[in-house]
């Protein structure tokens, strides 16, 4: 299955991922977290994305669209992948779908993560990411046994620097410059399928894995 995750940012996208991603049996290809790992490794890709990230802006469409490119050709993605984070911008969109169609193939379903800015707000200043194994956890809602730690693998959480409340509010206003419209432009194809991602994280996964049948 070939399916992309939209909805803003905090909306839950890269929690559900995990989980819809090892439902389906498809890689998770997200592109916040391939620039993050860039920037970390301080590869060109990465000094070049830093730049937006940091000021909570979009990465400009080619390179983004450039790096997405590269992924989808390996091989792991040939028989479908779950997008998480991309795309973000009717060009990427567009370009998505002319890539695909240049391999034969197109795009199955897209899940829109509804939820509304004040929920944003609160998961996105309450998030924390464990540096080991990129786990999302959140201060309130998933809060780790011991503070600051992974459950999962033991190793110390961080808060993303662009979860702080200014760049929040650029990100919030660059999705509903950007990003929202694409749930016309999926819609139009008939491909949108819109969910509450409110409420605990099992009942949205539940809700998810109903949406693609
Ligand atoms: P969130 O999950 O909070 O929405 P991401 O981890 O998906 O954030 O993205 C973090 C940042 O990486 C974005 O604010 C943006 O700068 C950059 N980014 C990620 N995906 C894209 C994309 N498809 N187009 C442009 N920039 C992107
Ligand atoms: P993850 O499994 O961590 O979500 P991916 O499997 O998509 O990430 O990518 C694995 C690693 O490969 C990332 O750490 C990233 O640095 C690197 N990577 C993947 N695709 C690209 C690309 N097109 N350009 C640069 N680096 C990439
Ligand atoms: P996105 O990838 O869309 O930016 P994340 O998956 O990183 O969103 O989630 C943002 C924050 O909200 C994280 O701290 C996560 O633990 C928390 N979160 C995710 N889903 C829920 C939920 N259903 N209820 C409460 N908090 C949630």
């Amino acid at each position: 299955m070939r399916l992309v995750l939209v909805g803003p940012p905090g909306a839950g996208k890269g929690t559900q991922a995990e989980f819809i991603a090892a439902h389906l049996s498809v890689p998770k290809i997200s592109t916040g977290d391939i620039f993050r790992s860039n920037v970390s490794q301080g590869t060109p890709l990465g000094v070049e994305a830093k730049r937006y990230m940091d000021a909570g802006e979009l990465v400009p469409d080619e390179v983004t669209i450039n790096m997405v490119r590269d992924r989808l050709a390996e091989p792991d993605a040939a028989e479908g992948f779950l997008l998480d984070g991309f795309p973000r911008t009717t060009p990427q969109a567009a370009a998505l779908d002319k890539l695909l169609a240049d391999f034969g193939t197109a795009l199955d379903l897209v899940l829109e993560l509804v939820v509304d800015d004040d929920e944003v707000i609160r998961r996105l200043s309450g998030r924390r990411t464990c540096r080991g194994c990129g786990k999302i956890w959140h201060v309130e809602f998933d809060a780790p046994t011991r503070e600051g730690i992974c459950d999962r693998c033991g190793a110390e959480l961080f808060q993303r620097d662009d979860d702080k409340p200014e760049t929040i509010a650029t990100r919030l206003r660059e999705y509903s410059e950007k990003t929202a419209p694409l749930v016309d432009y999926y819609g139009a194809q008939g491909k949108l399928v819109g969910i509450d991602a409110t409420g605990p994280v099992e009942d949205v996964t539940v809700r998810a894995i109903d949406a693609l049948r």
